[in-house]
């Protein structure tokens, strides 16, 4: 049986990504979708095969209780929506997938869980790049010290955007380069050393669109610090298309550059290439929440709680920018 997913947003990650994504998918399909754009809905209806009943919006949303077609609601949607509609769906005793970040708080993501809870239902993140090649080598590379203890971390990601209505520019949506972009960067610190940070520091960069970004951070740098004395030097903005992500090693060093995208990863080691054939991340990443579903397992390698901890990261990020770069220690 193939799992049935729903995916509620239907903006670019849908459109562009999540839906193609769903056609390579082995152990799910596109079962429905919730938009407020009765054609997109239809649009998508069409070109996925799925019965017109199974268009949702966001007034009729928990009516998907009733429908046996659907089992994963997918939350596409700006991240301040993530919480209600998480919970909504929870109590529609369905399994969820949200798109990073999961909430704009520690304390929306933590009812988020506390209803995942509540449902016995299965959660987890869109955190894509655990079921990248690129990405499992360099988890492997760091914590299995294969070139030493990972010393120093350099990881930026960097994201052009300039309109105004972007929910990235808004911070009543869930805006902000830490929330959008820097995630990616605090993730793959994490993963690549295999510790958790103890402490951060942030200091926000002077905007250079103020008119734009004027309730959100256009730029930000920051550090992660952990156990074993590693330090992640990271930095997100609006202003750049481009990112890297670089471990400095007790015998050398490896890297990804790029690093993040769909697709295109290039990466080294001081004595060799990194090559790995390409993969739909996406589909991976949904084949392995089907297979979960199916077998009521729920270890995720992406659980809520992992994305519960980086919203936590990134608001002591922002504490930290907010007071002149003071440290804040973390306790994870
Ligand atoms: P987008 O702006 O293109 O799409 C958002 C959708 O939400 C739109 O269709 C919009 O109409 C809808 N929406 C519903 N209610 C809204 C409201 N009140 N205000 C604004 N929009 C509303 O954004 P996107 O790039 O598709 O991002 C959506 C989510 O997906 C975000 O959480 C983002 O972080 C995530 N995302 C993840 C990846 C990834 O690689 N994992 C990549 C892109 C986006």
């Amino acid at each position: 049986r193939q799992v049935g997913i729903a995916l509620v947003g239907l903006g670019e990650y849908s459109t562009d990504q999540l839906g193609p994504a769903l056609l390579e998918t082995q152990y799910c399909r596109l079962a429905g979708v919730v938009t407020g754009t009765p054609e997109s809905g239809t649009r998508f209806q069409k070109k996925y095969g799925f019965p017109a009943e199974n268009i949702y919006n966001y007034d009729n949303f928990d009516e998907i209780a009733h429908n046996d077609d659907i089992d994963v609601i997918y939350l596409v949607l700006p991240p301040a929506l993530h919480p209600e509609f998480a919970i909504r769906a929870f109590q529609a005793g369905k399994h969820v997938i949200c798109e990073k970040p999961i909430a704009p708080s520690v304390a929306e993501a933590e009812q988020m869980i506390a209803a995942r809870d509540a449902a016995g239902k299965l959660m987890s993140v869109g955190y894509r790049l655990h079921f990248d090649p690129y990405h499992q080598e360099i988890m492997h590379l760091g914590r299995d010290m294969v070139y030493g203890r990972v010393t120093e971390i350099e990881s930026d990601f960097k994201l052009y955007v300039d309109d105004p209505e972007n929910w990235r520019a808004r911070r009543a949506l869930g805006g902000g380069s830490v929330w959008d972009m820097g995630i990616y960067n605090i993730q793959a610190a994490i993963y690549t050393i295999g510790e958790n940070p103890i402490a951060v520091t942030a200091n926000e960069l002077t905007k250079q669109r103020p008119d734009i970004f004027n309730d959100v951070d256009e730029a930000m740098e920051f550090e992660l610090e952990f156990p074993s004395g590693a330090v992640a030097k990271c930095e997100s903005n609006f202003w750049a298309d481009e990112d890297s992500h670089r471990a400095e090693t007790e015998e050398g060093y490896f890297e990804l550059t790029p690093a993040f995208y769909y697709s295109g990863q290039r990466g080294e080691t001081h004595e060799r290439v990194i090559h790995h054939g390409q993969v739909n991340q996406q589909a991976l990443q949904m084949d392995d929440f089907a297979q979960r579903v199916l077998n009521n397992d729920p270890n995720t390698p992406v659980p809520g709680e992992m994305g519960l901890r980086d919203v936590r990261i990134i608001e002591a990020i922002y504490e930290s920018a907010a007071n002149g770069g003071q440290r804040i220690s973390l306790e994870l």
